[in-house]
């Protein structure tokens, strides 16, 4: 039976590729994106089975106003997919103040804030599913990513404590981590300004490679939706 899914950050990357593929095999999907344009082509192919909506996480109003919109129109959701995010790359104390609060509202509170809000939702509809993008780096941490790993880590810890608290009124999580994949990930990573003070260390050398092409993210996009699709599909899917 088709499915209905609502997905956040849908403009690029694994976002994206997952809402093609589920609309090419006849699901109905609520995109997010943060410009209006971003998905005219498929809107162009699909028609009525994807709606678009603007929606930037760090709003936590606009992620209520938008999920309520979603279940109005689209009667139930069976997948919600809390994607939207972005790498931050420096040694933690040359990163900005605005920088770590714009990691942390986005990775962090705009996922917090996405689920909270489609939780009334799924419970009064009977139940749920909601896949949250972490990472490898929800797992292990490498020198330059403290930020980035910081908010992935907390995700998987409100997860799996919230997972508890829902599993009762059939909602259940999936914690997606994938590895260094291919998208515009690595060329969306914000950086801190450098100092030469981390030169000689660790953290200086991934700097390098990541500057000189040699720390290339190559993984293959593709068979990482695939694999979180079949989670999501699964009668009972792993928590991880
Ligand atoms: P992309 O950069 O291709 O996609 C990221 C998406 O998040 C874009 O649609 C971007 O929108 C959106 N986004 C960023 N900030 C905000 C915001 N404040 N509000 C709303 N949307 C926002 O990268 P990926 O597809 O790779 O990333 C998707 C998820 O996968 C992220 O959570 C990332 O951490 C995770 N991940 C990625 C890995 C990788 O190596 N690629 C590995 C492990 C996890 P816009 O186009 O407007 O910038």
């Amino acid at each position: 039976m088709n499915k209905t899914w609502f997905i956040t950050g849908a403009s690029s990357g694994l976002g994206k590729m997952m809402a093609e593929r589920l609309l090419a095999r006849g699901d109905r999907v609520t995109a997010t994106v943060r410009r209006e344009d971003a998905l005219a082509d498929l809107r162009q192919t699909y028609g009525d089975s994807l709606s678009v909506a603007k929606l930037d996480v760090t709003d936590t109003n606009g992620i209520r106003t938008t999920v309520d919109e979603a279940f109005q129109r689209m009667g139930r959701i069976d997948i919600v997919v809390s994607n939207a995010g972005y790498g931050l790359f420096g040694a933690a104390e040359e990163l900005s103040d605005a920088q770590i609060d714009q990691q942390i509202a986005t990775n962090l509170t705009g996922s917090i804030q996405t689920i909270r809000a489609v939780l009334p939702h799924l419970r009064r509809q009977g139940g749920g599913r909601i896949l949250q993008l972490s990472s490898e780096g929800g797992l292990i941490a490498y020198p330059n990513f403290s930020l980035y790993h910081a908010t992935k880590w907390g995700i998987e810890g409100f997860v799996e404590a919230v997972a508890q608290e829902v599993a009762p009124f059939g909602i259940d999580f999936i914690l997606a981590e994938p590895g260094p994949t291919a998208t515009n990930f690595a060329a969306g990573l914000m950086r801190a300004t450098p100092t030469d003070v981390y030169d000689d260390t660790p953290a200086g050398a991934v700097r390098k490679a990541l500057d000189s092409g040699d720390f290339a993210i190559k993984g293959d996009a593709g068979r990482t939706v695939d694999a979180m699709i079949s989670a999501a599909d699964s009668k009972t899917p792993p928590l991880r």
